[in-house]
């Protein structure tokens, strides 16, 4: 008996094993693949059901962002399964019914106590995940809501806009959404709009394929700046981008980067007629998250004030809202460096904003 036992735990242990080694292609390190093994193999039932993703990232001495492009990668290599929980606001029941976006709708109704809330994916929305239960099957006991309290309550829980505030997750599943005519209320955004300036001289100056080659090399900067930030990008626009953060910091770190990026991409271009200017609004409220054309996007008031923002970007410069100066704590570290401040009536807008800039050579 004790050997049939044993063979069947090494053949969990075996599978999992092999299904970890898939990781490689989605650029997972042999150190994190085989600490998650060891996290997948030993760690206790409960803690592999529903799964808060801080508590792997404490095991697997991850950041957040790393353990989530890990757990992702997992999902789309079958190890884990995801589950987008509601936690009514009334009586913090947990509602398991969503593994799919596509579940999610504007209003949710606790099957509890019946309380009809807004799908709040900043307070109300969270994700977790559970293993496969092809690689491992779970007892009922694993089912512990206690321990996940517990959990919850000692490294916070991670929200359904984070998750869909991670590069990697739009990338691998670009398709995900939450149905057409539904919402989900994202409470607190940060928006950040690119442009070139000028690109209509520089294409035809240098000739398509030149100046879409040099485009093209400046979106992969501009990319690899917002995954680093933990934003997304949530669409491109002709030569422009629409990227996404939670974290106002990040935002306008991403966008201060940014600049200082494009400054040594056009000194490693050594040409005064290739110089790409970038112009980059920084904006931050809340908005409702929405598919468009099958693609998760963001819609509302915040979203078009960050486009009309960008707009008052000159090039090598940043500009940004008194809404995001408020919340953003690098502001201070910043605060010398900002050159301009005024208020402006912006095109669908009852209310003047006030909007600063900053030039854009330095760091922060
Ligand atoms: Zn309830």
């Amino acid at each position: 008996m004790l050997k049939l036992f044993n063979s069947s735990k090494d053949k969990t242990n075996n599978a999992i094993a092999k299904a970890v080694k898939s990781l490689t292609q989605h650029g997972i390190s042999e150190t994190e693949q085989e600490n998650f093994i060891a996290f997948l193999q030993s760690e206790d039932n409960r803690s592999l059901y529903h799964t808060n993703p801080r508590l792997i990232a404490d095991r697997l001495k991850l950041s957040e962002r790393d353990t989530l492009k890990l757990l992702v990668a997992s999902l789309k290599e079958g190890i884990v399964t995801l589950n987008w929980d509601i936690q009514c606001p009334v009586c913090q029941g947990v509602d398991f019914a969503a593994t799919q976006l596509c579940d999610l709708r504007t209003l949710h109704v606790c099957p509890v106590c019946f309380h009809k809330h807004e799908s709040d994916a900043d307070r109300q929305v969270r994700v977790t995940f559970s293993i496969d239960e092809r690689l491992r099957s779970l007892p009922k006991e694993a089912d512990d809501p206690a321990f996940r309290n517990h959990v919850d309550a000692q490294y916070g829980v991670v929200s359904g806009h984070r998750l869909l505030t991670l590069q990697m997750f739009r990338e691998l599943f670009p398709r995900e959404t939450i149905p057409p005519n539904e919402s989900l209320l994202i409470r607190q955004v940060t928006i950040l709009f690119t442009d070139l300036a000028g690109s209509t001289a520089l294409y035809s100056q240098q000739g398509d394929s030149q100046a879409y080659s040099l485009v093209n090399q400046h979106f992969n900067l501009l990319f690899e700046i917002v995954d680093q930030h933990n934003g997304a990008v949530i669409k491109t626009i002709g030569d422009a981008i629409m990227a996404t953060f939670t974290s106002p910091d990040d935002g306008l770190k991403a966008a201060i980067a940014m600049q200082a990026r494009m400054q040594s991409f056009n000194q490693s271009i050594q040409s005064s007629e290739h110089q790409l200017i970038l112009k980059i609004g920084v904006h931050a409220g809340p908005c409702i998250s929405v598919n468009l054309n099958d693609r998760n996007d963001y819609f509302g008031t915040t979203v078009n004030t960050a486009a009309r923002v960008q707009g008052l970007s000159q090039g090598n410069d940043i500009v940004f809202t008194a809404s995001l100066r408020n919340q953003a704590q690098a502001i201070e570290s910043i605060k010398h460096y900002i050159s301009e401040q005024s208020s402006v009536n912006l095109k669908g807008l009852s209310e003047p904003i006030v909007v600063f800039r900053m030039k854009a050579n330095h760091k922060i």
